[in-house]
């Protein structure tokens, strides 16, 4: 299922995600999700945060610009071909720099149509678990360390305009101004309250306990995928961690 992609101005962008310990149906349906919505998206990677869960969770797949953006990757100290890793899931990961910062150019699928220069070590040590629950050690040099970086600092709340130049970040200011507006209106629209009630993450939310109906939604949670929301109408939501029930009558 393709989900919405959030977009800088939505609180949750700044949350920092929650530790994944064990690889559930729902973790794994929200893996299958991404993987869809990024390649839908045309992106090479996708923090869980950005389609509004805070947790520790990122997908990447930088093998369709393999050869315009090269990517480096050891495995055991050897060269490994980068393809046969991709895609690739990463889960609590963490990141050592082993190489100097260069710059290169970024976009991000929550800032369309921003794109600018960030510095970034060239290349990094990974450690993280994968879709499996095992664990994964490798070495990523070129796009890869630069994607799993961009990922990485998702999960901890950090967006690549808090790596920009001064410079960069004052030519941009009205486009991000005006994106951060457009979303926050977007959110008073919907009648959004504040973040703090993530599928995945347990909330108080007030639509807890399965009272939430949603009467515009299809058969499961169009937010967090719940598929057991009963019949006949009206449908109560039955996730009592879902926290986007948007289309409350
Ligand atoms: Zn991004």
């Amino acid at each position: 299922m393709i989900l919405s992609i959030v977009q800088f101005g939505d609180p949750v962008l700044r949350k920092k995600g929650a530790r994944i310990e064990a690889i559930t149906p729902e973790i794994k349906k929200l893996i299958a999700d991404m993987f869809e919505t990024m390649h839908d998206r045309h992106g090479v990677g996708l923090a869980a945060q950005q389609v509004g869960h805070a947790v520790q969770l990122t997908v990447i797949d930088v093998s369709p610009v393999a050869v315009e953006r090269p990517s480096t990757l050891h495995l055991d100290g050897k060269a490994a071909d980068v393809k046969a890793f991709m895609p690739l899931v990463l889960i609590n990961p963490e990141i050592k720099p082993v190489a100097d910062a260069v710059e290169g150019p970024e976009g991000c699928l929550s800032f369309p149509e921003i794109f600018a220069d960030i510095e970034r070590p060239e290349s990094i040590e990974v450690t993280a678990m994968n879709e499996k629950g095992e664990h994964i050690h490798f070495r990523a040099g070129g796009l890869l360390a630069r994607a799993v970086q961009h990922e990485t600092d998702h999960l901890h709340g950090i967006l690549f305009i808090d790596r920009m130049s001064t410079y960069t970040k004052r030519e941009l200011k009205p486009q991000l101004d005006e994106l951060q507006a457009l979303t926050k209106a977007a959110l008073k629209q919907k009648g959004k309250k504040e973040p703090g009630n993530f599928c995945g993450v347990g909330s108080a939310s007030p639509f807890d306990k399965g009272r939430g109906v949603f009467s515009l939604g299809p058969l499961s949670c169009h937010t967090c995928s719940n598929r057991s929301a009963p019949s006949p109408i009206p449908r109560a939501c039955a996730s009592s961690r879902c926290w986007r029930r948007t289309s409350f009558p």
